[in-house]
C-alpha cells in the first residue's frame, strides 16, 4: 500500500464543513441522487438512483469521495467520520431488524469502492464483513444452511486477508486448492462444510503469521479497517496506471459503499449475474449477460466456473428472469442509454447491486447513439455528444484481429494508430527496394529524420526507439496515416549491423514484426489485420462503402455518416488540413477539408532536391547562390501549381522554410569519419572538406531553437524570396488558368513585429514585382505563426503586420514549457505522469492553464488590433479531440490538423459548439 498522498483539493466547497466537522460524509442510499456523482461516486450515487426508483436494491450507506480524499491527504479519516458510520449503521441495523455480526441472526455487509469514473476492478472490495467466530453459527442457524455460513466466512478471512492486511492471495489460494485434494473434489462449491471450517482455521492461522496480528473478531473493527483499505486501494499501482491511461484525474478519491449483504450462494435457487441492455462490444439490439448458480460477485469475475447465458437463466428462474428485464428496460428507459447491470438472486429473490451507463467499443458508441435517436430516447444533440473523437479514430485504423494470438516483444508510444505487419528494415533504400518488390515493411530506427521521408512512404509501419509523440517520426507518420510506434525504448536498434535487440533476443532484418500503433504495441510474427469500412466510407462516400459489408458493419457506418453530417451542421470552427503535396492535399478534401492550413514547404526540399539545398548553403558568391535559388524556383512553382489545383476555391496556407539549415546536410559525425579517413588515406576531397566546415558551422546544439524559421528568412538572402516567387508565380499561372487560387502566406518562429516588417518588406516586393511581370493582380496575405511566448505576449504589436495568426501549438508548447519537443516524451514524461505533473503529455492535448493561456491572451490582443484577424492553429493538437474545444472557446477560425484527423476534428468541432450552445460541457 502507498503512503497516503497529499490532495490538491484545496478548494473543494467541503472542506471548511470538514474541518468543523460539519460535513455530511455519510449518505443512506435512500438519501442521494444519480447527479451527486462527485461525492457519492459512480456506483454510491447509481445505488441511490435506483433506490429512489423504488427497485429491489439491499439498504446500505455510502461513505463520501470527500472523506477519502481527507483520509489520503492526512493519514487518518476525518473526526467525524467514525460516528457518522456509527449512525448509519444503526439506521441500517433499525430497517433489518438485525444487528452486524450479531451471534444469533447476524447482519453482515459488503465494502466497495466507487470512484466517480469507473475503474473496474482497479480498488478493493470485501464481503460479509460481520462475520466472526461465533456470527458464523448464527448465520448457519439463520440461513439454515452450515455450509454456507463456513463458506462465507472462510471467503472474508481471504479477502480480508488479502485486501485489508496485504497478505499474497496465492498463501490462500494454495491452501483452497489443497483443501480441495483433500476431500477430493474439484469445485469449491463441493467443499463440504466440515472442509471448510477447517480450512478458516487454516486461514486465520495465515493471517496471524503474515500480518502479525489475529483476524479481528470485532465486527465494527472489521468494517473500519475494510473502509480504510478502500481508501487507500485509490492509490495503488494498478489503480494509479488505470487512471493515467484513462485521463482521470489523481486527485478524485472513491466514496465507500457499505451494502447490507444479500447471498447469492445459498443453493440452487440462488446466484449472480451481470447484464448489459445492448451489446456493449457491437452495439447490437437485444439484452446480454451471464449467471452463475450458487455463486457470489467475484466467482464470476475470476471465471473459475463456466457461466450460463440469460436464455439460460429465464429457463432455470423464470420470475426472476422476468423482474430482472423489466428492471433492465426501466433501466434504459430511466438513463437513456446503455446499461449495465449486476444483480444476485438470493433464494428466488432478485437483488440489484449496481448499475451504470455501460462502457461500450467505438463501434457500439455509434451504433447505440443512432438507434437512440430513432427508438425517441434521445436527442440528436445528445446523441452527438455520446460518441467522441477518440472513439472515431479508433474506428478508422485497422485493427488486429481480437482473436488472434500473439507475443509481445515490446512496448512504445502509441504514435500514430493502425496495425501494421511487416518485415523490418532498418534504413530507407532498403524501404522502398523490398516495398517496390511487393513486400510489407516496417521501418525500424533509433529515430527519423527528413532523410527517412522515402522509407516512411514505402513502409506500413514506423518504429522507433527514441521520440515522443511530436518527433519527426510520430508527426509525419500521422500526417501520412502511417501506423508508428516510437520511443521504444527497450529496443537497441543497430542499423550498421542490421539488427535490434531487446535482451537476448534478436531481431535481424527481414524478420516480422506486428507493430500496433493504437497501444504501443510490438509483437513479434505476423498478426492478422482486419480493415476499417469506416475509413471505406470517409474516403468514397457512404454507397460505396455499403458494397458488400455485413449488416452490423453497414449499421455502423450509416451511424457514422449520419453523426458526423449532424456534426457539421452544428460546427462553427472550421477544419483544415495540414499537407505538403498535392496527393495528401487530395486524401484531406475527400475527408472533409475545407483549405490547408499548413504547407511545410520544407518537405518539398527533400530526396533528389536536397543538393540544391546545399548548393545555396555552401554559395560562397552572390551568383552561386542565386544558380541554386534559380533551379529551385520552378520545382517549387510547380508543387504550388498542384498544390492550388486540388484545393481550387479553398484557403491553402503555405509556410515559409522553418527548420534550422543543418536537417538539410549530412550527418556531422559521418561526414567527419568520411573526410578524417580520407585524408589519412591521403586522398582528401575538398569538396568534401568544405561540405564539413558547413555543417560544422550551421550546428547548433539545440536546433530547434536556433537558426530557424523567419530567422533563416532574414539571415539567407533570397531564400524566403525565392519561395514567395514560386507562390506568387503559382496563383498567377492558375489565375491563368481559370482557377480561384486562394493562398496565404505564412512566416514561422516570429517572435518581434520587427521580424515580421522586415521581412514583409521583401515578401510585398515580390509579390508586387510578380503581379507586375505577370500582370495578375494579386492579393496574398500574409499572416504568421504564433509559436514562442514572446509572440503571444506581443500579439497586439505583431497584428499590426499580420492579416492572421496561426498557433503553432507543437512549438509553443516546448518553448512555454522548456521541453525538448524531439527529446523529453521518451526521457522523462513516463515519470511525470506518474507523479500526476499532466495526466497526458502537454503534446499530444493542449495544456490549457499554460499554453492555452496565451493562446487566449494573444488572440484577444491580435483582435484588438485588428478585428478581422483570422486565427487558427497548424499544430497536432489541432486534430486533438479536447483541445478541438478549447480552441472552438477561444474563438479561434479553423483548426488544422493531419488529414486523417480532418473528421476526428469535424465530429468534436460539432460536439463543442453543442455543448457551448447547451452549456453542457461535455467533452
Ligand atoms: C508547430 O510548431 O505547431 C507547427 C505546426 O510547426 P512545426 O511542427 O512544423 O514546427
Ligand atoms: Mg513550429
Amino acid at each position: 500500500m502507498t503512503r497516503p498522498r497529499p490532495a490538491r483539493t484545496s478548494g473543494h466547497a467541503g472542506t471548511l464543513d470538514l474541518a468543523r466537522n460539519r460535513a455530511q460524509l455519510v449518505f443512506d442510499f435512500a438519501e442521494g441522487r444519480r447527479e451527486q456523482v462527485d461525492l457519492l461516486g459512480g456506483k454510491g450515487a447509481n445505488l441511490a438512483e435506483m433506490t429512489r426508483l423504488g427497485l429491489p436494491v439491499p439498504p446500505g450507506f455510502t461513505v463520501t469521495t470527500e472523506a477519502c480524499r481527507h483520509y489520503l491527504a492526512q493519514g487518518e479519516e476525518p473526526q467525524s467520520l467514525r460516528v457518522q458510520v456509527t449512525m448509519a449503521l444503526r439506521r441500517l441495523e433499525d430497517q433489518l431488524g438485525r444487528r452486524l455480526g450479531d451471534v444469533q441472526d447476524p447482519l453482515l455487509v459488503s465494502v466497495r469502492s466507487g470512484a466517480k469514473f469507473s475503474m473496474p476492478g482497479m480498488m478493493e472490495t470485501v464481503l460479509n464483513v460481520g462475520l466472526n467466530d461465533y456470527s458464523v453459527k448464527g448465520l448457519a442457524d439463520a440461513a439454515g444452511d452450515e455450509r454456507f455460513a463456513w463458506d462465507s466466512y472462510r471467503r472474508l478471512v481471504q479477502m480480508f486477508g488479502k485486501t485489508v492486511l496485504g497478505i499474497s492471495g496465492e498463501l490462500f489460494e494454495r491452501r483452497l486448492a489443497e483443501a480441495k485434494t483433500h476431500a477430493g473434489v474439484t469445485a469449491d462449491v463441493d467443499l463440504p462444510a466440515d472442509g471448510l471450517r477447517e480450512l478458516v482455521e487454516v486461514y486465520k492461522q495465515i493471517v496471524s503469521d503474515h500480518s502479525g496480528r489475529e483476524f479481528p473478531q470485532d465486527p465494527r473493527d472489521q468494517l473500519d479497517m475494510a473502509m480504510r483499505a478502500v481508501f487507500e486501494s485509490w492509490n495503488t499501482e494498478r489503480a494509479r496506471l488505470y487512471r493515467r491511461r484513462e485521463r482521470i484525474p489523481h486527485d478524485l478519491g472513491t466514496a465507500v459503499n457499505v451494502c447490507a449483504m444479500v447471498f447469492g450462494n445459498l443453493g440452487e435457487s440462488s446466484g449472480t449475474g451481470v447484464c448489459f441492455t445492448r451489446d456493449p462490444a457491437s452495439g447490437r439490439q437485444g439484452v446480454y449477460g451471464d449467471y452463475l448458480v450458487n455463486a457470489q460477485g467475484e466467482d464470476v469475475v475470476a471465471g473459475i466456473r463456466n457461466t450460463v447465458s440469460l436464455e439460460d437463466f429465464a429457463t432455470l428462474d423464470p420470475a426472476s428472469h422476468a423482474e430482472l428485464t423489466r428492471i433492465m428496460r426501466r433501466l434504459e428507459t430511466h438513463y437513456r442509454d446503455l446499461c449495465d447491470i449486476e444483480f444476485t438472486v438470493e433464494r428466488g429473490k432478485l437483488w440489484m447491486l449496481q448499475t451504470r451507463v455501460g462502457k461500450r467499443t467505438a463501434a457500439a458508441a455509434f451504433r447505440i447513439a443512432t438507434q437512440l435517436v430513432d427508438e425517441r430516447v434521445i436527442t440528436q444533440d445528445e446523441a452527438l455528444h455520446r460518441v467522441t473523437g477518440h472513439q472515431l479514430a479508433q474506428l478508422m485504423f485497422p485493427q488486429f484481429d481480437p482473436d488472434a494470438p500473439r507475443t509481445l516483444l515490446t512496448r512504445g508510444m502509441a504514435a500514430s494508430p493502425g496495425a501494421a505487419v511487416g518485415k523490418v528494415v532498418f534504413d530507407s533504400a532498403t524501404a522502398r527496394e523490398w516495398a517496390d518488390r511487393g513486400e510489407e515493411v516496417i521501418l525500424c530506427r533509433r529515430e527519423t529524420n527528413p532523410d527517412d521521408l522515402e522509407g516512411m512512404i514505402a513502409a506500413t509501419g514506423v518504429l522507433t526507439s527514441r521520440g515522443g509523440k511530436t518527433s519527426h517520426a510520430a508527426v509525419v507518420a500521422r500526417g501520412m496515416g502511417r501506423t508508428c510506434v516510437c520511443g521504444a525504448e527497450e529496443l537497441d536498434v543497430d542499423a550498421e549491423a542490421r539488427e535490434v535487440r531487446i535482451g537476448d533476443v534478436v531481431i535481424t532484418e527481414g524478420d516480422v514484426l506486428s507493430i500496433d500503433g493504437s497501444t504501443g504495441e510490438v509483437f513479434t510474427g505476423a498478426l492478422p489485420v482486419v480493415a476499417s469500412p469506416v475509413v471505406n466510407y470517409l474516403e468514397h462516400g457512404l454507397d460505396a462503402a455499403l458494397v458488400g459489408v455485413d449488416e452490423e458493419s453497414g449499421e455502423l457506418v450509416r451511424s457514422v455518416d449520419r453523426l458526423l453530417r449532424y456534426a457539421d451542421r452544428a460546427r462553427r470552427l472550421k477544419v483544415r488540413a495540414n499537407a505538403d503535396t498535392a496527393e495528401d492535399a487530395e486524401r484531406a478534401r475527400l475527408l472533409g477539408a475545407e483549405g490547408i492550413g499548413l504547407c511545410r514547404t520544407e518537405h518539398m526540399f527533400l530526396g533528389d532536391r536536397r543538393v540544391h539545398i546545399e548548393r545555396l548553403i555552401l554559395a560562397e558568391t552572390a551568383e552561386a547562390r542565386e544558380a541554386a535559388l534559380a533551379t529551385l524556383l520552378p520545382l517549387q512553382r510547380d508543387d504550388f501549381v498542384a498544390l492550388l489545383k486540388e484545393m481550387d476555391g479553398l484557403p491553402v496556407t503555405i509556410r515559409l522554410i522553418d527548420p534550422p539549415l543543418h536537417e538539410f546536410l549530412p550527418d556531422y559525425t559521418e561526414l567527419a569519419v568520411r573526410v578524417a579517413l580520407a585524408k589519412a588515406a591521403g586522398s582528401s576531397d575538398p569538396e568534401q572538406e568544405r561540405l564539413l566546415a558547413a555543417v560544422q558551422r550551421l550546428r547548433e546544439s539545440n536546433p530547434m531553437l536556433g537558426l530557424r524559421g523567419v530567422r533563416l528568412g532574414l539571415v539567407v538572402p533570397g531564400l524566403y524570396g525565392m519561395q514567395v516567387r514560386a507562390v506568387a508565380e503559382a496563383v498567377a499561372a492558375r489565375t491563368g488558368d481559370g482557377g480561384h487560387p486562394l493562398v496565404e502566406i505564412m512566416v514561422p518562429l516570429v517572435g518581434s513585429v520587427m521580424e515580421l516588417h522586415l521581412i514583409r518588406d521583401e515578401i510585398d516586393k515580390v509579390i508586387t514585382d510578380t503581379a507586375d511581370d505577370t500582370g495578375v493582380p494579386l492579393a496574398i496575405p500574409i499572416g504568421t505563426m504564433i509559436e514562442l511566448p514572446r509572440a503571444a505576449l506581443t500579439a497586439h504589436r505583431i497584428a499590426e503586420a499580420a492579416e492572421f495568426f496561426s498557433f503553432g501549438t507543437n512549438d509553443l508548447t516546448q518553448t512555454t514549457w522548456g521541453f525538448s519537443r524531439d527529446d523529453v516524451e521518451a526521457t522523462f514524461f513516463a515519470a511525470y505522469l506518474e507523479k500526476g505533473v499532466f495526466t497526458v503529455s502537454p503534446f499530444e492535448s493542449l495544456d490549457r492553464d499554460g499554453v492555452g493561456a496565451l493562446i487566449r491572451t494573444a488572440a484577444t490582443a491580435g483582435r484588438a488590433t485588428r478585428p478581422d484577424l483570422k486565427l487558427g492553429v497548424c499544430g497536432e493538437h489541432g486534430g486533438d479531440p479536447e483541445s478541438v474545444h478549447f480552441f472552438h472557446d477561444v474563438g479561434l477560425d479553423y483548426v488544422s490538423c493531419s488529414p486523417y484527423r480532418v473528421p476526428v476534428a469535424r465530429l468534436e468541432a460539432g460536439r463543442a459548439a453543442l455543448a457551448a450552445d447547451t452549456g453542457s460541457g461535455l467533452l
